[in-house]
């Protein structure tokens, strides 16, 4: 099975999605990776859905790859004594360390190192922005904040803090033990939310060793201010414009996705670009035209990924949602302009390593002689992200010895990954990765592919030699 698309779907599973029909059903539509949101999901539930993951996987003969999402430190008020209270704009509020239930005058937040964190003038939003607090005064007992926009909030409805630098790492006790279980069950890649720093990456890295793949959401105004150094510690980023859209102007978000899809292709890490992307399709077979048009941009922006979340998790057409993103892809990159914008924010200059270098030349060769693959032997599968981060013309095949890899290469732009064992020497990397761009439909006899490798064979991160070779009746 093949994709005629290079941008990959990432569809989130959920309630409405959680059987292996289902997620058979899905992946046909298009899903070529699987997010599991573990602030949804207990480890049970988590491992049951990896197992029909696998069970598709092997029935389809296709990597698939899966990605858990870590909850990271959602903050919460506490309870109120009737369950909700109205706050009139303009009103005295005030958070603090009271654990009895609040009222329309206080509520208790129930995170000590929140309440030390908070300064005047500092802006604290709940329940995704619908009210907004300004504080006045602060101590490490009793914040006190002018209401500056009003309405109903109820018990343990999340908050948001757009100034405060959270003096917490972005991984909780639930999350450590969340990704220990996906560790242990196989996952592919960890999402990690909330990030502030590059610390919070390199802290779930550290636990990985290797295991899967970090991905840091981005989702908060510090991370924006130390997205150089995020993106550097990160294995690819995910512009996650729910709670983005919280805490910055929601009017910043397209500008900021633009900012970080171009600096993550430049650097050569997949970038996903998520939420609400169909979210009339939570109730409605079509979606609207300003969504199509929003994955289309994505898309010609060369998003490594587009993200369905309640969709495809909990909404009643997780299948048509799925479909609607595949369609909707395959049309942007056969559009005449679509080349165009890619090749256009193209980086100019590749990192000066050998593998990047020879990344390059392959793209040029196979675009200049209009070769028919580019084919990649990768153990780490490092060489298949330069390639993609070349956004090639040819379709990119990779070959792994490691199903891991070809699991993980779900995620990447363009790249449609076999398992195979190494090739043994020049000769038969060249014939079996014919052979293998024969069988999977991009070339056929008499066509000719670029190939690159790493010679000795089965050396990681060894990528030296590239060749061009004939398909042949005999591969
Ligand atoms: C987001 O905020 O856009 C996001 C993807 O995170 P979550 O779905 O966990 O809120």
């Amino acid at each position: 099975m093949r994709r005629l698309r290079r941008c990959k779907i990432l569809a989130t599973l959920g309630p409405a999605s959680c059987d292996k029909e289902t997620i058979a059903a899905l992946h046909a539509a298009g899903a070529d990776i699987f997010r599991i949101n573990m602030s949804h999901a207990d480890h049970a539930g988590m491992r049951e859905r990896i197992a029909m993951i696998r069970e598709v996987e092997q029935d389809v003969g296709r990597p698939i790859g899966i990605l858990i999402d870590l909850q990271g430190p959602k903050l919460r008020i506490g309870a109120f004594g009737a369950d909700s209270v109205v706050l009139a704009r303009g009103a005295a509020f005030a958070l603090d360390a009271d654990k009895t239930p609040g009222d329309a005058t206080r509520v208790h937040l129930p995170h000590p190192e929140i309440l030390r964190a908070l300064e005047p003038g500092h802006t604290v939003l709940i329940d995704d922005g619908k009210v907004r607090l300004e504080i006045e005064t602060a101590t490490a007992e009793c914040a006190r904040a002018r209401v500056i926009v009003g309405g109903r909030i109820s018990n343990r409805k999340g908050v948001s803090l757009p100034d405060t630098e959270i003096p917490v790492a972005a991984m909780t006790d639930k999350d450590r033990s969340d990704l220990e279980a996906g560790l242990n069950a196989g996952v592919d890649w960890v999402a990690v939310s909330f990030v502030q720093r590059p610390d919070d990456v390199a802290e779930v890295k550290k636990i990985a060793r290797g295991r899967a793949l970090v991905l840091a959401k981005i989702e908060k105004p510090q991370a924006i201010t130390r997205l150089d150094e995020i993106v550097e510690m990160s294995d690819a980023l995910m512009v996650a414009r729910g709670d983005l859209g919280v805490e910055m102007p929601l009017e910043k978000v397209p500008g900021l996705q633009k900012r970080i899809t171009r600096l993550t292709r430049r650097l050569g890490k997949p970038v996903v670009v998520a939420t609400q992307m169909l979210e009339s399709m939570i109730q409605s077979p079509v979606p609207t035209r300003a969504e199509v048009s929003d994955v289309a941009t994505a898309v010609f922006e060369g998003a490594d990924a587009v993200m369905l979340s309640a969709e495809s998790a909990a909404g009643q057409y997780p299948v048509e949602a799925v479909a609607t993103m595949n369609r909707i892809a395959e049309e942007v990159e056969t559009d005449s302009v679509y080349r165009d914008v890619i090749a256009g924010q193209r980086s100019a200059m590749p990192q000066p390593t050998g593998a990047d270098a020879i990344a390059v030349a392959a793209r040029d060769v196979a675009e200049t002689l209009d070769l028919k693959a580019i084919c990649a032997w990768t153990s780490s599968g490092s060489t298949a992200f330069r390639i993609a981060r070349e956004r090639p013309e040819p379709p990119i095949l990779a070959l792994t010895p490691n199903r891991d890899t070809a699991r993980r290469l779900a995620l990447v732009w363009g790249v449609h990954a076999i398992v195979t064992k190494d090739a043994s020497d020049i000769d038969d990397m060249a014939r079996r990765a014919c052979k293998f761009s024969n069988r999977e439909g991009f070339s056929k006899e008499g066509d000719r592919i670029v190939i690159i490798a790493g010679v000795p064979f089965g050396t990681p991160g060894a990528t030296n030699m590239m060749r061009i070779a004939f398909s042949s009746a005999e591969n």
